[in-house]
């Protein structure tokens, strides 16, 4: 069966969104601006209060999905459905935005490491104008797979006898958090024709059976169409694996906005200034 071997290796940029807020983001950027199905990847957060203290102050989103992986700190979360919560280490928030929703993501604390991730999955133009939905997902409700090499928590997708809350969705996306001991192997058979990455946090990794360059912190590997992926840690690492089914549309961005054509986008700018937005 066919390996998984690396396609691209993008440093992740470090570059501000909301309300200055430092990030480092490496899908959506020039070097890799949509992974069908996968329009952004943010690693989020700092040690410096300054980088993160203003947060995500209210803004409108339409036509994806956000999951958002909290792992140092703590974020308070309200939008335009109602939804309130506060979100702690571990914990998922996975929002599909549908035709609109406004929301706001702030710090919950006062000092100290704030760490997580934001992904942008696109949806498909028939979800697009669907209902808003949001899941919330504490820590200890997503499994995690442990033995003597590793320790994978499963936040989509199945790993050995877990499976991830996200069941039946239309890009059957794999999400997996991953903690690999020195000199030990990872290894995940892919469904044909996902589209997948790896996001080394931490760590040093081998990636397949090709020669490659070394990869450092907070770098995105893309990956290439296959079967076998097979990952080989040359120092304890830490690394999320992200897969999905490529929807195959044509897509306009506008910010917040993703649409398949750029009327639509100039519509939800338009619905949005018309307080349309947020109506169901
Ligand atoms: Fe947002």
């Amino acid at each position: 069966m066919s390996s998984v071997e690396i396609k691209k290796i993008v440093k992740a940029i470090v570059t501000s969104d909301g309300a200055g807020v430092k990030l480092k983001r490496s899908i959506g950027t020039p070097e890799a601006d949509y992974i069908d199905p996968f329009l952004m990847l943010d690693e989020f957060g700092s040690e410096n209060k300054d980088d993160y203290i203003a947060g995500f102050p209210p803004h409108p989103h339409r036509g994806i999905e956000t999951v958002t992986y909290m792992l140092e700190g703590e974020f308070e979360h309200e939008d335009s459905i109602g939804s309130k919560g506060k979100m702690r280490p571990g914990d998922i928030q996975w929002m599909k935005t549908g035709r609109g929703i406004i929301h706001s993501e702030m710090p919950a604390m006062s000092g100290g490491k704030l760490l997580g991730f934001q992904l942008w999955i696109n949806m498909p133009a028939k979800f697009k104008m669907n209902k808003p939905e949001y899941h919330y997902i504490k820590n200890n409700e997503i499994g995690v797979y442990k033995d003597n090499d590793k320790t994978v928590k499963i936040i989509a997708g199945k790993f050995k006898n877990f499976e991830g809350p996200e069941k039946n969705h239309n890009v059957e996306p794999i999400y997996l958090h991953v903690l690999l001991n020195k000199n030990k192997e990872f290894n995940f058979e892919l469904p044909s024709g996902h589209n997948s990455f790896i996001y080394l946090l931490k760590g040093e990794l081998k990636i397949g059976n090709n020669k490659h360059q070394k990869i450092n912190n907070s770098t995105l590997v893309l990956l290439k169409n296959g079967i076998n992926l097979t990952v080989k840690s040359s120092e304890k690492s830490e690394f999320l694996f992200i897969a999905g089914k490529p929807i195959g549309e044509t897509i306009a961005r506008g910010g917040p906005f993703v649409m398949n054509t750029k009327e639509e986008i100039i519509q939800a700018i338009e619905d949005y200034k018309n307080g349309k937005f947020a109506r169901y």
